[in-house]
């Protein structure tokens, strides 16, 4: 079968024209974007929970109808299937998939061929949670529409530009060199997209050097200049640096032996600790979504306080540090669902880097939630303060085109 034969309406084929379809295949739901070639049109849906009964697919028509549809037994590769059926009818030309680790290979996006379906299924000891649900992805796609191209964008491509003093960790030179133990970052797509563009809205002329905060459930910040990133909070995996909603972020890499002879606790555990049971929801005991935190700490919950304590401050301390990494520094740009969203956070983090001549538009800060694009500095700030929207799917459709030569 392939979805470049099958029939589709016109009306079809006039509103989606050449779309790119952008998959992103995680552990227990698949985002999905049909994105049309001049980007001026998208059908957007995901599946959930899957693997437990309660999966399904939550689907918007390109007429804006919501359909919600059950997934028998929870199973990834069905609902891969019935995420394909409801867009097979756009005879999308491409599709592009957010792989999460490339190792060291791969610094740009590329065309999936053989070679690079058995690195991303290698790439499973880097990020044994998404790697090979991402494989998946690309095989389930294969079986279907084998005409179709696929194409791998990396969340770890955009910060090999690094250079060793910050992708390097202060280990054996060994390990680097046999195990490819190193820093590779992730978010990729998320901070190419919003420093992209920042430097296109800017009024600021010259050079841009922009220290990018995607805080949401995983949180990252990156350094970016003239396009390039310098240096990023996450490392060899996605649990280093910030604190997040449920991962700790930096820690003493001493604690795991630690915690082996106090509890008898196993490696296994103690990552599973680091990576899921701490962070906002490890502190405030309450949740990692930080709307039920700051309500319970508006009601006087004080371990919801500290909990937004500690975050703003690592925050804070993280982007203070990453501006080491630039030759100049233009300006903040805050994104993620937490970025996007909470003003309070915002503010509280850039109060954390009062050494740095920041001054806020409160107004203006407060205005920015819920989509809004903007910048919110005061007259007399040193640095340009932004947020902007993350669009990863624009992103990864554009990288696609542009590995398959079609941008
Ligand atoms: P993911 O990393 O899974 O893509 P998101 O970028 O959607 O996550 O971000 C999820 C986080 O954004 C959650 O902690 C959630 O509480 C937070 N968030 C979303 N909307 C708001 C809001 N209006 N105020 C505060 N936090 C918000």
């Amino acid at each position: 079968m392939s979805a470049a034969n099958t029939t589709a309406t016109d009306e079809q084929t006039d509103t989606l024209i050449r779309p790119t379809l952008v998959l992103n295949c995680g552990s227990s739901s698949i985002k999905y974007a049909l994105i049309s070639e001049d980007a001026s049109t998208r059908i957007e849906g995901l599946a959930e929970n899957l693997g437990l009964d309660t999966a399904r697919i939550k689907h918007t028509t390109l007429s804006g109808e919501k359909l919600e549809i059950a997934i028998a037994g929870g199973r990834h590769k069905l609902a891969l299937q019935k995420i394909l059926e409801l867009l097979e009818q756009y005879q999308f030309i491409a599709v592009g998939h957010r792989v999460v680790h490339g190792g060291r290979e791969y610094s740009e996006a590329v065309r999936v061929d053989d070679h690079v379906l058995a690195e991303v299924k290698r790439l499973k000891v880097l990020a044994p949670l998404h790697n090979p649900a991402n494989a998946l992805g690309i095989e389930a796609v294969q079986a279907l529409y084998p005409d179709v191209p696929q194409v791998a964008v990396f969340d770890t491509a955009f910060h090999q530009t690094m250079p060793p003093v910050a992708y390097r960790y202060p280990i054996p030179k060994a390990l680097y060199e046999d195990e490819k133990i190193r820093r590779y970052g992730f978010h990729g797509t998320s901070h190419a997209y919003v420093s992209n563009r920042a430097s296109s809205i800017t009024k600021a002329s010259g050079s841009h050097g922009w220290l990018t905060a995607h805080l949401g459930n995983g949180c990252s910040a990156a350094a970016v200049y003239e396009g390039q990133s310098l240096d990023t909070s996450m490392g060899l995996t996605p649990l280093e640096g910030l604190m997040m909603g449920t991962r700790s972020g930096d820690i003493d890499p001493g604690l795991h032996i630690h915690l082996k002879r106090i509890l008898g606790m196993s490696l296994e555990e103690t990552d599973k600790m680091l990576n899921s049971e701490s962070g906002l929801l490890g502190i405030s005991g309450l949740s990692n979504d930080l709307r039920t935190i700051e309500q319970a700490a508006s009601e006087g919950h004080s371990d919801a306080i500290l909990a937004i304590e500690m975050f703003c401050y690592r925050a804070g301390k993280y982007l203070a540090a990453l501006s080491c990494a630039l030759p100049e520094f233009t300006g903040i740009v805050f994104t993620g669902g937490i970025g996007e969203n909470s003003a309070v956070t915002r503010a509280r983090i850039l109060d954390v880097m009062r050494h740095f001549g920041i001054a806020v538009d409160t107004d203006k800060n407060k205005t920015l939630v819920g989509g809004a694009e903007g910048s919110f500095q005061s007259a007399d700030s040193a640095v340009e303060l932004w947020v902007i929207p993350t669009d990863e799917e624009y992103r990864i459709a554009q990288e696609t085109r542009a590995a398959l030569g079609l941008a």
